[in-house]
């Protein structure tokens, strides 16, 4: 298993399948000039499920989540998603996309063994989403959900993150939508993890106001039961069966409970989105090391997990890498 000295253990892998993209999202790219990984240091769809294949079987991950970048960029994606499947004990499979090209691959997603789909959707308003994202792409998402939900990948959540003089007072809105059309929808407080650097505490949107903007028009009810390892704390809407999701990573931090391991597209692994240090699987895996050895690098990378996101250290430095090429 992947146990920390903290006695936490790491059951879901958040694989990332490149550092590109086709939004420009404000809180996670600059407009341009963010260079790209190379392509010999990706890893190949083939390296990608040697090492999911070794993290489910010799180390206990029971949940793989695809993400980037854009994951549907990725060329081999439906490939890498059936070899997945495929695996014993066979892991839970999920994606986190714009939703862009969703239309097209839902149902093949599906069909090769994708499980569930978090879409990521800031706004309701498509000239605001085009100033957030700086695409014009609002419509292809909408698309891209609904394929999702026909297609069976459910339940299909939303993520949305709330900007300052962008879309900060449309939270009810968003809510009351995400119920019509049976999508759960979960909040992600703004984190220090865009490529500008140009996070800032004050002004951010915090969970707490989040949550006062929803109760002006909904009632909500926290679940009963333990928030476990789930980084989103989820609350009835109007008494049920609706939930909507809030992850308080700055102001509500659930490092405690931290389940996660990461891989980057380029082979890294990372203990924790804001960790400063990672670990080159990637090299051991080209140099020819057999299973055993790269589940060793693995055990020994996350055995050094910190207990802390570091957040709130005054010491704390921005990790080098931007959420796009750590894959959130
Ligand atoms: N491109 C895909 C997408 O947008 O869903 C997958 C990668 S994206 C990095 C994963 C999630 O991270 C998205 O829901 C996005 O909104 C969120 N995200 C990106 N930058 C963020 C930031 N600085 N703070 C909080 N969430 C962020
Ligand atoms: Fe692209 Fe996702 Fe980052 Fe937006 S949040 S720029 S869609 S990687």
């Amino acid at each position: 298993m992947l146990i920390d000295t903290y006695g936490r253990v790491a059951t879901d892998l958040r694989v990332s399948l490149t550092d590109r993209c086709n939004l420009r999202c404000t809180y996670c790219m600059p407009e341009e000039g963010l260079s790209w990984l190379a392509k010999p240091d990706l890893l190949t769809d083939e390296e990608i499920v040697r090492l999911v294949r070794v993290a489910v079987t010799a180390l206990g991950v029971t949940e793989v989540r695809f993400t980037g970048g854009e994951p549907l960029l990725r060329p081999g994606l439906v490939g890498i998603v059936q070899e997945c499947a495929a695996l014993e004990p066979r892991p839970q499979l999920s994606l986190t996309t714009n939703g862009i090209g969703l239309g097209r691959t839902a149902a093949a997603l599906k069909e090769a063994g994708l499980d569930r789909v978090n879409v990521s959707l800031d706004t309701l308003r498509p000239e605001v989403f085009k100033t957030l994202t700086r695409r014009d792409r609002h419509q292809d998402v909408l698309a891209g959900l609904a394929a999702a939900h026909e297609a069976g990948l459910t339940p299909v959540k939303v993520n949305s993150v709330l900007m300052p003089g962008h879309n900060a007072d449309e939270a009810p809105d968003l809510l009351a939508w995400a119920v019509a059309h049976d999508y759960e929808l979960r909040f992600i407080e703004q984190m220090p993890l865009d490529a500008q650097h140009g996070w800032k505490r004050e002004g951010m949107i915090t969970a707490g106001d989040i949550l006062a903007s929803l109760r002006t028009r909904f009632t909500l009810t926290e679940e009963a039961g333990e928030r476990g390892s789930a980084p989103a704390e989820r609350w009835l809407v109007d008494g049920g069966p609706h939930r909507v999701g809030v992850i308080g990573s700055v102001t509500r931090p659930f490092c405690a409970a931290c389940d996660r391991t990461r891989l980057t597209a380029d082979g890294q692994i990372r203990t924790c989105l804001f960790a400063s240090e990672e670990t080159d699987l990637r090299a051991a895996l080209r140099s020819g090391a057999p299973d055993e050895e790269l589940a060793r690098i693995w055990r020994q990378a996350m055995w050094g997990k910190k207990a802390g996101s570091g957040l709130d250290d005054p010491s704390f430095l921005q990790p080098q890498r931007p959420m796009s090429a750590i894959g959130g």
